[in-house]
């Protein structure tokens, strides 16, 4: 499998026609392609990736976004995003939180290493985020064997799978790939990229190494933030360069066809920001006290606590104010789309004057074959229900999404998307300026699935269930969220 971040399904497709990505090409050709599946909601990477690694939606992963607020521990938690929000939250507490506690604290559901791994396959996972797995693996890189020692974040050891790659950080056995001339410490990358991920991934194919395989290519994502989607799609040509260094170690195209089922994918998609006044601030709400950032907290008469995940935003209220009169006052706000948030046992929604409740019950059923109780009016998630069934418009797989979002007390009290053009930035204050992620639109909602030797999920939730079938290892528990 190949999860290649943040890449538009119309983005790849621009690069295959133009003969820019024969790789991925010829892996669309010979196997299904769908270019209109779904990520979940909120459109974020942690959130997102932890959905194909377990099959759960965010209420059932645990992994909500970038950032959330922990209100057990009252403070934000922060896995990491822009540079600055690593360097405002300290980069050895974000190096914790995201490779450390996200893993082993924070996610509920089984990974697909682990439900391998007790069914008899070994796991091999290269830079991937989430990769909680059987096999105890110590930390490689001496700077930071040095921070740990001096510090109280960073544990010894992490749980993977077998075969285990992250940069010079981790690695399971010597590839040549790794450590010694890398240098550079925590500021750097510590030798995670994709070149990287190509060379250890090429290994792993060549050696047949290992059942199931995960190789992730991220930086097509941070392009797209910094540069946008031209950019995007002359980083995928380069991407194709590194799906053929594995399929060529591993015989070409039609030989790793043959011999594996393969899968490539993106976790969610990108929504271009408009030049200017693209960032919709929410530190301030009319007759609120709002605490936002990364020390963000109830403390001195602080009523709402904000964080924002790019094209997202996690409200979290204190218990005696006014849940409506917050969702009126952002409502009116230029770039916030729409607002969403639990009332009793139905998902509550608010977008353009009108509203709608859902839960799931006795009504109009989905693509996906689930049926929804609605009350209200279906403009509200631009729906169209008629003939006992729901058809999604500008918000892909919307009524599931959010009731994976909801689902979960992380997401806090009010859940926001915003419309496109427009961002809430990250936790720390800054945002990004071409392009960013996060909404429960199309524009960031949709990805590419490329699958050969599998039938092709339709969402990035769908994809454990998938390879577990695939190895005849039955499906993730199929508890549903709540
Ligand atoms: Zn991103």
């Amino acid at each position: 499998m190949l999860v290649l971040d943040g890449i538009r399904p119309d983005v790849l497709q621009a690069a295959i026609r133009a003969g820019e990505a024969p790789n991925l090409g010829a892996l669309a050709e010979r196997g299904e392609a769908v270019w209109d599946a779904v990520s979940v909601f909120p459109s974020i990477t942690p959130a997102a990736t932890a959905a194909i690694a377990t099959g759960e939606a965010p209420s059932g992963s645990g992994i909500v976004g970038h950032a959330w607020y922990d209100e057990e521990e009252r403070r934000v938690v922060v896995y990491g995003a822009m540079t600055e929000t690593v360097m405002a939250t300290g980069p050895i507490k974000v190096f914790h939180n995201n490779v450390w506690r996200m893993n082993r604290d924070d996610l509920y559901a089984s990974t697909l290493f682990e439900t391998l791994h007790d069914r008899g396959f070994d796991g091999a996972c290269v830079n991937f985020p989430v990769r909680r797995g059987p096999h105890k693996h110590p930390i490689r890189l001496k700077t930071v064997e040095r921070y740990r020692k001096n510090g109280r974040y960073l544990g010894p050891s992490v749980e993977g799978p077998k075969e285990y790659f992250m940069g010079d950080l981790f690695y399971s056995r010597e590839t040549g790939h790794n450590g010694r001339r890398a240098s550079g410490g925590l500021r750097r990358s510590v030798g995670i990229n994709d070149e990287y991920a190509a060379r250890v991934g090429a290994v792993l194919v060549a050696e047949k190494a290992a059942p199931f395989n995960l190789v992730y290519l991220f930086k097509g994502d941070s392009i797209a933030h910094h540069h946008g989607l031209e950019a995007q799609r002359r980083w995928v040509a380069k991407a194709d360069g590194y799906v053929a260094r594995i399929f060529d170690a591993g015989g070409g195209v039609e030989r790793i066809l043959e011999d594996y089922a393969v899968l490539a994918l993106s976790d969610h998609g990108h929504a271009p920001l408009l030049p200017g006044r693209r960032h919709v601030d929410l530190r301030r709400i009319l007759g609120q006290k709002v605490s936002s950032g990364v020390r963000a907290r109830f403390a001195n008469g602080t009523t709402v606590v904000v964080v924002p995940n790019g094209r997202a935003a996690l409200l979290y209220l204190r218990e005696d104010v006014e849940l409506g009169d917050v969702v009126e006052n952002l409502l009116g706000r230029r770039g916030v789309d729409l607002a969403a948030w639990m009332e009793g046992e139905w998902a509550m929604v608010r977008r353009l004057g009108s509203a709608i409740r859902f839960r799931p019950g006795p009504g109009p059923g989905d693509t996906f074959g689930r049926s929804w109780e609605l009350e209200g009016d279906p403009r509200a998630l631009d729906l169209d229900v008629s003939g006992g069934e729901v058809r999604y418009g500008e918000y892909p797989d919307a009524l599931e999404r959010l009731w994976g979002c909801l689902g979960s007390s992380r997401c806090g009290d009010v859940v926001l998307s915003a419309a496109p053009g427009y961002t809430f930035g990250e936790v720390s204050g800054g945002y990004h300026v071409a392009s960013d992620h996060g909404s429960l639109h199309a524009s960031d909602s949709e990805v590419f699935v490329l699958a050969s030797g599998v039938s092709a999920p339709r969402r990035i939730t769908d994809v454990a269930p998938t390879l577990l079938d695939h190895f005849g290892a039955g499906k993730v528990a199929e508890n549903l969220v709540g």
